[in-house]
């Protein structure tokens, strides 16, 4: 359970902490704001977590290893939970949906790319920004 993990992760329990790791663990987005994890909050009634709160949690979980932050461009950081397993994103520049993927082509070909210079890959992310395909108008020309 969350108590669990706060103390495997070195911090103390705390009622906002077992909150905020619980709804990242919940959550189907996967990917949320600090803003989207306070609305959440007062949404399920619980009035007591301010935003600075959920912000100076968030740090500290990333601080733990038990969340990722992203800092997408356009838009507020996002977290989520750090699940161990590699993957990469895509963020719709209209609505700001983030979308996971990984590829192992294109993970092949970052370790190719970086050894042709010498190197091998510690860390990396790729994101691409997209938005999406319009079905095309040929007839009408508009669209
Ligand atoms: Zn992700």
């Amino acid at each position: 359970m969350e108590s669990q993990e706060l103390r495997r992760a070195g911090l103390k329990v705390t009622h906002p902490r077992m909150r905020i790791l619980a709804l990242l663990e919940q959550t189907e987005a996967r990917h949320l704001t600090a803003e989207d994890i306070y609305r959440q909050l007062l949404d399920q009634g619980d009035d007591r977590i301010g935003l600075a709160t959920v912000y100076r949690v968030l740090t500290q979980f990333e601080a733990a290893g038990l969340v990722l932050k992203h800092n997408f461009e356009g838009g507020h950081a996002v977290y989520e939970l750090d699940r161990g397993e590699h993957h990469d994103h895509m963020v719709d520049i209209d609505s700001g949906k983030v979308i996971e993927f990984s590829s192992e082509e294109i993970e092949a070909l970052q370790r190719q790319i970086a050894a042709q210079y010498g190197y091998e890959i510690e860390d990396h992310s790729l994101v691409l920004y997209v938005r999406r395909k319009r079905r095309a108008h040929p007839s009408t020309g508009s669209g």
